[in-house]
């Protein structure tokens, strides 16, 4: 195994919160590396997210060796074969090498504990994403060409992916995230492994592919993660309505290239998400399948709404406020640009901007609520508490959309006709 010597300043500081763990595991002749994404950000020389580390000790060695010097102890992972603990503020996971194997109708693997690191760097996804740097010398050990992997942008497998992505088909999502993050090129056999494998992804929870896609959605620029997901199919797999049976129906592949691009050209998770499921029905349905929380669901088809009361025109500074109302004024652009891709002819993107920049300038679009409440109505109209609160302050808020800024006086009066009627 080849071996240079990293050099960083950041790597320097990391080395010597963790040189003591090391020392106390070399005692009893075990290894500690950094390993993972750690190593790729310092070769990278992009901050570093968590520090993950890996060794040939056994958990109750890591605990001994580590208790001295940590301010916090977890032992959740211990079954794994990880334990966490933070020593100089820094929260750190080692992990003892693995060497496990798959049970093939899951991706839960049964967990065996190897002898040393090249098999556990060879278990990991990317090989980007498998190399070590031993602690406290510095070392970086790259068994998989990572290193030149990272100077060409290539994304690869330490393995043959077939293999890789039959054990685990969650890596076939994160080729999706680390592709537009790292900036990289695919190679070609990660693509062709992902063709024929992405029917595996079922196997995997729906919690963690719903993160690795919010995490792809999450990024500055995920075009190229979307691209891949929609050139491999495996978008089939969790999107449907662009279903691989399809494949060969031209209005088909429009869509899917057509939700893909939405995505990409949007700036929110929110939104994008919105677009990826423009074409599925039962959006409610989709969002509770795949985990997301009430609150995540719910800004995702308001936002679809606001997108529909769009497209339903006219475009007038009732259609703003209701689209408003729905997704307040920092959700407005998106669901106007949403709406412009959609059906550019129903909302040109440029009317629906001036619009939008017209409505903002005479009035505030995060201020939808009714300037009076139930005190004033019962004030200054005499209107016994009760239900018919409830819904005069409904009738105000949908004045408010109908009609823009109402004064007290205004909304006093509005009341007032209002009741005249009831
Ligand atoms: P991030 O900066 O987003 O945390 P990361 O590379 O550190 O990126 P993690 O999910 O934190 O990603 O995983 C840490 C390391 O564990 C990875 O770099 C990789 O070596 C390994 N790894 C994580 N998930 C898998 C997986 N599903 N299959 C194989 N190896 C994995
Ligand atoms: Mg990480």
């Amino acid at each position: 195994m080849s071996s240079t010597v990293v050099e960083s300043a950041e790597l320097s500081a990391i080395l010597a919160v963790v040189a003591p763990v090391a020392e106390r595991l070399a005692v009893d002749g075990h290894s500690l590396y950094l390993v993972g994404g750690v190593v790729r950000d310092l070769l990278l020389g992009v901050p570093v997210n968590d520090i993950d580390l890996t060794t040939s000790a056994r958990p109750p060695a890591i605990k001994d060796a580590v208790k001295p010097f940590a301010t916090a102890l977890w032992t959740q992972g211990e079954r794994f074969g990880t334990i966490g603990a933070e020593v100089e503020s820094t929260p750190l996971e080692i992990t003892t090498y693995r060497a496990e194997e798959y049970d093939p109708d899951s991706r839960k693997p049964t967990v065996t504990f190897g002898d040393d690191l090249e098999t556990d760097l060879s278990r990991r996804d990317f090989s980007i994403n498998a190399m070590a740097i031993s602690v406290p010398d510095g070392a970086l050990h790259d068994p998989f060409g990572g290193r030149a992997d990272l100077e060409t942008r290539t994304l690869r497998t330490p393995l043959d992916p077939s293999i890789s992505f039959t054990d685990d088909p969650l890596r076939m999502m994160r080729a999706a995230r680390f592709i537009p993050r790292f900036d990289l090129s695919v190679a070609a056999e990660v693509d062709d492994a992902v063709v024929e494998h992405r029917y595996r992804l079922p196997i995997v929870s729906r919690e963690r592919v719903h993160d690795e896609l919010e995490r792809l959605l999450s990024l500055p620029e995920p075009r190229a993660g979307l691209e891949f997901l929609g050139r491999t199919g495996l978008l089939d797999e969790f999107v449907p309505g662009l279903s691989v049976d399809e494949r060969d129906d031209d209005a088909v592949r429009e869509r899917r290239a057509s939700v893909l691009h939405w995505a990409s050209e949007l700036a929110t998770p929110v939104a994008r998400r919105a677009a990826l499921l423009w074409f599925v029905a039962d959006d409610a349905g989709w969002l509770r399948a795949w985990k997301y929380s009430t609150d995540d669901s719910k800004a995702t088809r308001r936002l679809r709404q606001a997108v529909t009361s769009f497209l339903a025109g006219p475009l007038t500074p009732r259609t703003v406020r209701s689209a408003a109302a729905l997704v307040g004024d920092e959700g407005l652009d998106e669901a106007a640009a949403l709406a412009s891709m959609v059906d550019g002819v129903a909302v040109p993107l440029g009317a629906a901007s001036e619009l939008l920049a017209s409505v903002r300038s005479s009035e505030d679009l995060g201020q939808l609520a009714p300037v009076i409440g139930g005190k004033e109505m019962i004030e200054a109209l005499g209107l016994e508490p009760g239900p018919i609160l409830g819904r005069a302050t409904s009738f105000l808020t949908q004045q408010r959309i109908e009609r823009g800024p109402m004064s007290v006086e205004e909304s006093l009066a509005a009341v007032e006709a209002w009741l005249a009627d009831q």
